[in-house]
């Protein structure tokens, strides 16, 4: 009752890439890349291990972007042709490549990760997808010309990489949808039916992970701009809790997001975000057990997985370790609590 995992990504050791930077460019180069990716990749899994965490991942540390590291091996996909868009409808914009013909997967892009990690931990494993609307917001189309349309030519390319890290012993796929809040209306009319495509035939547990961003200004001043209470979520929950997806990753801890709205989510296990990432002070666990304390008013013991709101990836590293760590002894507390009734 009560398991433990992060919502994806954790900071890139230093010897790796920058510090507290997003997408900062690696510091090493060809055969010593994959190494220090594998070695940072072990180091982390190690961490999450002995942190208490039950389902562990590679903290995103084979790939510089989210979304980027996918579609850096799709073929249909111009990199030369970077336009700058306003991206989360609008909320900031981004150099974005350009899709300029039929989107095809050139060869398995995360399967030999995936594979390495699988090695090296009994540990549940999870490995996280962009998702397709997340993509379809994250590159300008230049081929498509229907956002739909686009979203399920990415989904199809997902379902083939998400079937081979099931093949390869994934547990868990999640699929990263920052894009469903921007786009609130449009998720039940082709989200949802573009994040089926992307699952489609796989038997292992499957999740999306849906946030208010991670903590950089842009995303902060938005937040700002939501009033006291984020309902978003209303206009979209019930597609999600009648999808076939089975978890859903959210943002609990110090957030606007009324609990409540968890309520629209019966039939799905939730993964309650109780670690703030946008906040460099390292929780106590009281504070993490408080945080799922108040989400099982409307999520049971039986469907609730502890979690952090969104990637760690630009705290620093000390910081990301000591949250790890707060999260698995907040869930441990609440677990002995629960254990006692
Ligand atoms: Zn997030």
């Amino acid at each position: 009752m009560i398991a433990t995992t992060i919502a994806g990504s954790l900071p890139k050791p230093s010897w790796l890439a920058e510090p507290e930077t997003l997408w900062a460019p690696w510091r090493l180069k060809g055969p010593s890349l994959s190494e220090g990716q594998q070695d940072a990749a072990l180091a982390w899994i190690k961490i999450q291990e002995d942190a208490g965490i039950n389902i562990v991942c590679d903290g995103e540390q084979f790939r510089r972007h989210f979304v980027h590291g996918f579609l850096e091996e799709i073929d249909g996909i111009d990199w030369q042709r970077m336009t700058t868009m306003g991206i989360r409808d609008d909320r900031y914009n981004a150099q974005v490549p350009t899709v300029t013909s039929a989107v095809r997967r050139k060869k398995s892009v995360h399967g030999e990760a995936a594979g390495f990690c699988r090695r090296h931990t009994d540990r549940q494993l999870k490995f996280t997808l962009p998702g397709p609307m997340t993509i379809c917001d994250t590159i300008a189309d230049d081929h498509y010309g229907s956002r739909p349309e686009m979203a399920m030519a990415f989904a199809a390319l997902l379902n083939e990489e998400a079937l081979e890290l099931e093949a390869r012993g994934i547990d868990v796929i999640q699929f990263d949808e920052p894009a469903f809040n921007a786009f609130m209306d449009q998720v039940p009319i082709w989200g949802v039916d573009a994040l089926h495509r992307a699952i489609d035939g796989l038997t292992c547990k499957t999740a999306v992970h849906i946030c208010y961003g991670y903590g950089i200004q842009a995303n902060i001043e938005w937040k700002e701009s939501l009033g006291d209470e984020w309902r978003q979520y209303e206009t979209f929950f019930p597609a999600l809790n009648d999808s076939r997806i089975d978890q859903v990753s959210l943002e609990c801890a110090d957030s606007r997001v009324p609990l409540s709205v968890l309520g629209l989510l019966k039939d799905k296990e939730i993964l309650v975000g109780a670690i703030d990432v946008a906040s460099q002070t390292v929780e106590t666990p009281e504070k993490v057990a408080a945080t799922l304390r108040a989400a099982m008013e409307f999520v049971d013991p039986e469907r609730m997985i502890a979690c952090t709101n969104c990637g760690m990836a630009p705290l620093p590293r000390h910081v990301a370790e000591g949250k790890l760590k707060a999260l698995g002894d907040g869930a441990a507390l609440l677990r002995a609590e629960l254990g006692k009734t």
